[in-house]
């Protein structure tokens, strides 16, 4: 059971962010364009666009690559895809997007990450748990204890990517798996939620939520009512998210 919404916010003229749930396959995209109008929302699209092909592909053929591979190589192929297209700004600059894929399968969770959306993990008792790291220079500070994460939230540099696709053919892709439960929810966003909400709020909401489509709507008109600087994007996934409805 999931839902997605984007939104632009309230003071980009555009929505640069795309997204996809695809519950057939327990697959759910976020992805974050960049380099101005239109390039961003080219990017954003191209990318869970040509990402869920391929895991549809993988999964059709039944070609037997373990789920990691095929979560690298639909990133991978996402970025090729990027770099063939050449579509610029006004400014003549490039087109380029992050990528965060989460990939379901029964007792398994696999994350595959380049950018900074963000996937979360939240489960009864446990503290929210990120699935991803950002690729940014300010989370490199947080790391080595240089900034708090709500300071890196209001810096200067927080929108500066370390890696992105769309800029070279080499993109290195980080790819995890775990172990998952029935109860387990998980969030997929872009960094405009991150902004203006912080990761204990996104637990309790998380954890207090019923329905996933009721959730990702009262996160938006949250982010809304924060002034959403940027554009944001939700999607939630509520348990059984991988399995068939006549799976029970
Ligand atoms: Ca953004």
């Amino acid at each position: 059971m999931a839902a997605g919404k984007t939104d632009p916010g309230m003071r980009r003229p555009n929505n640069e962010d795309a997204f996809l749930v695809a519950d057939d396959l327990g697959l759910y995209l976020v992805a974050d364009g960049l380099g101005g109008h239109p390039s961003g929302e080219v990017a954003s699209a191209l990318a869970v666009r040509t990402a869920a092909a391929v895991v549809r592909e993988a999964g059709h053929t039944g070609a037997g690559a373990a789920v990691t591979d095929v979560l690298t190589g639909a990133v991978r192929e996402a970025n090729r895809a990027i770099l063939a297209q050449d579509i610029r700004d006004d400014s003549g600059q490039g087109m380029a997007t992050t990528l965060s894929v989460l990939l379901l399968e029964p007792g398994m969770a696999h994350v595959a990450h380049v950018g900074d959306c963000r996937i979360y993990r939240w489960r009864p008792g446990a503290p929210l748990r990120r699935l991803t790291r950002d690729h940014s220079q300010v989370q490199t500070l947080v790391d080595q204890g240089l900034l708090t994460e709500e300071q890196a939230v209001r810096h200067p540099w927080s929108h500066r990517l370390e890696r992105v696709l769309g800029l070279e053919h080499d993109l290195a892709v980080d790819v995890t798996s775990e172990p998952r439960e029935p109860a387990d929810r998980f969030l997929l966003c872009s960094d405009g939620l991150v902004r203006v909400m912080g990761d204990e709020e996104i637990g309790s909401m998380l954890g207090l939520a019923r329905d996933p489509a009721v959730l990702v709507e009262r996160l938006v008109h949250l982010a809304r009512e924060r002034g959403a600087p940027d554009n944001v994007t939700v999607v939630v996934v509520f348990g059984d998210g991988g399995q068939p409805p006549c799976a029970g």
